[in-house]
Parts: structure tokens; sequence; C-alpha cells
């Protein structure tokens, strides 16, 4: 059966990129009938950040993406599921290793090392590697004296001369070789276990894989020049590799790489900014993959995780870097916020959240009823439920006409005795009346337009605010508020 993992390191939020690595890995396991597992990368203890982990639980849970085995979920038999607690399983395959004369230690100090990096540097040609094997081939005495002595050591693979090319299942063949200087050779020898005996990711990613009968990795393009290091550490332990597909990155729409500063592109930032995580699913699994033609059309291009679930395939992921076009993002957001809004008992949800959300800004203006009316008549206006303090203010607070940019805007552009005059139409008549009646009777009699008619009223009513028809703003402010603002206006 199919096995994925989604593998991230608690090093910061769960951003978008790793949002949809994690969903390429669940869907593939869902669409096929098999497993996906989440393994926790933290071997790195510097980069840790207190608070990570929770935050990858949270924002996989709030996107509906659940795992078969993780950490604290069936971790029985592959088990724990933080590399941290894994140490002395990797021990066991680091004496292997060290045994068949795979890997071996390396006593050299920090300067040594910094010394021939440097000296790599002017080497011509250049060379992309930097040890100079010294400690490959020490003899067991000077071993032993160096361990007797405590001096700090790493565990490094000894390269093979050249790394085994391997078959990327989106990139096809992929052989990426280090650059060497054949008069001056130096090697790759990439370290497995660092001196705090902690393994590096390539080790621990390596084993883990294997252990965890992980059939199918697919992450990030970044991954692609090491996975040759682990084919070859693969070969070393006489493991069958899995399948890899490595996914271009997101960038944002002008091609940069797309930015983790201030955490602007995590989950749970998207979250309090009122995105629905439908809206997230959709947006992230269509960057890089794209339905089957016959399910695609120009307007149908939202599918939920269940539908995803049932259509993924390998087969139509894309090669290219994927640009990240917000106005997708609201689009979608749009979409879901509306079949929510449409849907009974998630309308009931929504007007509570907003009431308890809006009612600390505008007080007791604010009833349930008074909300369920506006999300009813004029929620189609809304693209995130965030927007409704801004949107619909007005319903809850009186305009002041005076110290906002829309009022001024509005008085410097229209005359003042024309609005007078229709105020003054409109004050007291406006509870009797049929309102589209009224506007057209003075448009006719007084030769003004009906646009400056409505926007007059808008003016008064709403202080210009646009989004809601002036009959349904009527209707909603009730006539007695409706003339109160009329007289506020004129006075
Ligand atoms: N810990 C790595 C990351 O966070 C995982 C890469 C992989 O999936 O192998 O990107």
């Amino acid at each position: 059966p199919v096995r994925t993992r989604f593998a991230p390191s608690p090093t910061g939020l769960l951003h978008i990129g790793s949002l949809r690595t994690a969903l390429y890995n669940y869907l593939l396991a869902r669409n096929t009938g098999g497993q996906f597992l989440l393994r926790l990368e933290d071997t790195d203890q510097k980069r840790l950040v207190p608070g990570a982990e929770q935050n990858i639980y949270d924002s996989l849970k709030w996107c509906g993406i659940d795992y078969d085995e993780g950490p604290n979920v069936n971790d029985m038999k592959c088990g724990p599921f933080r590399q941290s607690e894994r140490t002395s399983i990797y021990q066991k395959y680091v004496d292997g290793l060290l045994e068949s004369g795979h890997a071996y230690r390396c006593f050299c100090s920090k300067e040594r090392l910094d010394g021939l990096r440097e000296s790599a540097k002017r080497l011509k040609p250049p060379t992309t590697t930097s040890y100079d094997r010294a400690c490959a081939d020490l003899s067991q005495k000077e071993i032993d004296d160096n361990l007797a002595k405590r001096t700090p050591f790493t565990i490094r693979m000894r390269a093979p001369d050249r790394y085994p090319p391997f078959k990327d299942l989106l990139h096809g063949v992929v052989d990426i070789q280090p650059q060497v200087n054949i008069n001056d050779r130096r090697y790759d020898d990439p370290i497995l276990v660092k001196s705090d005996n902690l393994p590096t990711y390539h080790f621990a990613n390596v084993i883990d894989d294997h252990l965890m009968k992980i059939t199918h990795v697919i992450r990030g393009e970044e991954w692609l020049p090491s996975t040759q290091k682990h084919i070859a550490l693969y070969q070393a332990f006489g493991w069958e590799p899995p399948s890899f597909i490595h996914i271009p990155l997101l960038t944002s729409a002008n091609d940069k790489k797309l930015s983790k500063r201030k955490g602007d592109a995590s989950v749970l930032n998207m979250k309090e900014n009122g995105i629905l995580p439908e809206a997230l699913v959709n947006f992230c699994v269509l960057f890089g993959w794209s339905p089957p033609r016959k399910l695609a059309t120009a307007n149908h291009e939202c599918f939920t995780l269940k539908e995803f679930e049932r259509i993924f395939n390998l087969n139509y992921l894309t090669k290219g870097n994927a640009k990240v076009d917000d106005k997708k993002l609201w689009f979608f957001n749009k979409h879901y916020l509306q079949s929510r809004l449409a849907d009974p008992s998630q309308f009931e949800i929504i007007a509570q959240e907003v009431c308890s959300n809006i009612r600390p800004v505008f007080g007791d203006a604010v009833t349930l009823d008074k909300i369920k009316v506006i999300l009813k008549k004029c929620g189609t206006a809304l693209t995130t439920l965030n927007e409704f303090k801004d949107t619909f203010s007005y319903f809850f607070q009186r305009p002041t006409y005076t110290n906002s940019k829309a009022a001024s805007e509005f008085l410097e552009t229209h005359n003042k005795e024309d609005t007078l005059r229709v105020l003054e139409h409109f004050q007291d008549a406006i509870s009797q009346s049929n309102i589209e009646e009224l506007i057209r009777e003075l448009a006719s009699q007084a030769s003004i337009s009906k646009k400056a008619i409505f926007e007059s009223l808008r003016f008064a009513l709403a202080e210009s605010h646009p989004g809601t028809k002036i009959p349904v703003l009527i209707e909603l402010l009730g006539p007695e508020e409706a003339n109160v603002r009329i007289s506020r206006a004129i006075g």
C-alpha cells in the first residue's frame, strides 16, 4: 500500500508552502487507500521554536488533514514520531555503517574545517566540496586515542566517487554531482551524526522513511540536490529507496520566493485574516496541480478536500514554479463564504460568531436578529467575515457627516442646494412611501439626476458607504432612524 508522510521541522509557523506539501502527501494516500503519517524532524535543536509543534497540529487540524500515524496517534509500531526521541534507534544504524566502512568518525576541529573550506574556495577550478578526508583511514589506535581523550567527533558518510542518479517522478532522471578538482581532490562526505550525537536531517530522514515503510516522498524542490546523498545511503544499507516527487516552490506574483517574514503566509495567520480552510485548501492544491481536463472548466475550479481525495493523482502535477496570486485566494474565499451562508446550520453559527465579535465594538446596537437580516440581505458583499465590522458599521453607528474621507469627498463633489432639496424631499416621506417612486418623482420634478439622488441618500443614511441598496438600507435601519439620519445630515 502507498504510505506517505509529512515531515516538517518545528522551526517556525507552518506556512502555505508546507501546507501544500502536506496536502499532496495526504491526498495521494487518501486517493489510493494508503496511509499518511506525520513525523517531526526536530534534530536541529538550535533551530527549534517553542510553540511550532503545536502550530503544526493546529494548522493541519484546522484544514481537515488527519494522519493515520504520528505523535500520539498509532505510534506503537513505527513510532515515536519525533526524531529527537529516536536517538537509540539511529545508534544501531550508525554502528552498522561504521562497521561496513560506509562511515567513519571525523575528529577534525572546527578551525581545521573552516580552513579547508576557505582553501577550497581558492582552488581553480573551484570545488563545491571541501573535506580532505583526513580522518577516513585512521588506524584503530588513533581512533581509540581520540575516543579516550574525548575529542569531539562527527560521523561522516564515505561518499561514493559518483552519487547514483535517480528517477524523480516529476523531473525524470536527476544526476547532480559535486564539482571536484582532480589536482586537489576534496570530498563531499556528508555528516550523518553531529558532535552532539544527534543525527543530521539526511541520516534521520533516510532511516525513518525506511523504517516507516514510506513508499512515496513528495517534498519541496529545495531537497532535490540532497536526494542523491539519500540514495547513496539507501544503497549503503542495502535498502530500496522510496519514489521521489520534488514539487516546485511557491513564489509570490513577482517571482520572489514566498516570504515567511512575520508569518504573513502562515496558515493560522490566514485564519486570523478571515480566510476559510476550504478556500485555503482549494487554493494550495491548485498551485502545482491541475484537475483532469474533463473536471476543470472555467467555472469549476472549486474543489473541497473530500473531492480532491477522489480525483487527486500524480499525473497532473506541474513542473514550473507556482506563482501565488492573492486574487485567487479571495475568489475562493468568497465562494466558500457564500456557500456557508447558504447552508442554514452554518448560517446560524456565522451569525452568532459575528454577533460576539462586533458586540464589543458597537455595543447594544448589535442584536442577533439584526445581524441575521444584514447577512441575509447584504451578505453577498462579503469576501471574509472580518470585513463585516467595517463594511456594515453604518447599521450600528450613526454617521458623523464631517470627519470621514467619504463625507468630505461627497461634500466636495456635490451641489449643496441639490443635496438639501433631495433630503428635505425625503424627510418624513420616507415612512409612508414607496422609495423607488419617490426617487422617480423627485427626479422628474426637480431635474436632479437619479444618480445624485441616490448619492445624497447614501450620504445621509450611510455616510456614503457602498454596498447596500437604498431601499434595503431604509428597511434595515427602520424609517425612524432613517429620518433621524436625514435630519442630522441636513442640520
Ligand atoms: N524536515 C524537512 C523539511 O521541513 C523534510 C524534508 C522531507 O520531506 O524530506 O522540509
